[in-house]
């Protein structure tokens, strides 16, 4: 269910502009604002859930949605070839700040490991 309150909620209606890349009935796939690399996208869920801890068995095929989706587009995109990084962030020592869960494809630059 769609939060008015929620930035990404209104990414996913258009209520917010983004640079989209990739939609479909279950998933957004949006250019980040702030990119920490040359391509930082974002694999978001169009139902909301506001941390990764909080999905539940009834989840399961959203999860995998997710993650093929990051899959596709890092082969579409050819990022298999350097590489590419997947996070999620969860909670306050994670520095996450938007409440609704997102995993974060991050390539296009040499990352550091282990992460700042
Ligand atoms: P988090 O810190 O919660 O893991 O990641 C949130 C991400 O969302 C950040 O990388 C931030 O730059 C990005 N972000 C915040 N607001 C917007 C927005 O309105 N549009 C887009 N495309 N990205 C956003
Ligand atoms: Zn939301």
């Amino acid at each position: 269910m769609e939060r008015d309150d929620c930035i990404f909620c209104q990414v996913i209606s258009g209520k917010l502009p983004s640079k989209m890349e990739y939609e479909d009935e279950y998933l957004a796939i949006f250019w980040d604002i702030n990119p920490q690399a040359p391509t930082h996208l974002l694999i978001v869920p169009k139902k909301h859930v506001s941390r990764f801890s909080e999905f539940t068995d009834d989840d399961f095929d959203l999860m995998g949605k997710m993650m093929d989706a990051a899959r596709k587009i890092a082969l579409k995109l050819n990022l298999n070839e350097k590489g590419f990084r997947l996070v999620i962030n969860e909670g306050r020592d994670s520095g996450q700040s938007i409440f609704h869960v997102h995993l974060h494809l991050l390539s296009g630059r040499r990352l550091m490991w282990p992460p700042g």
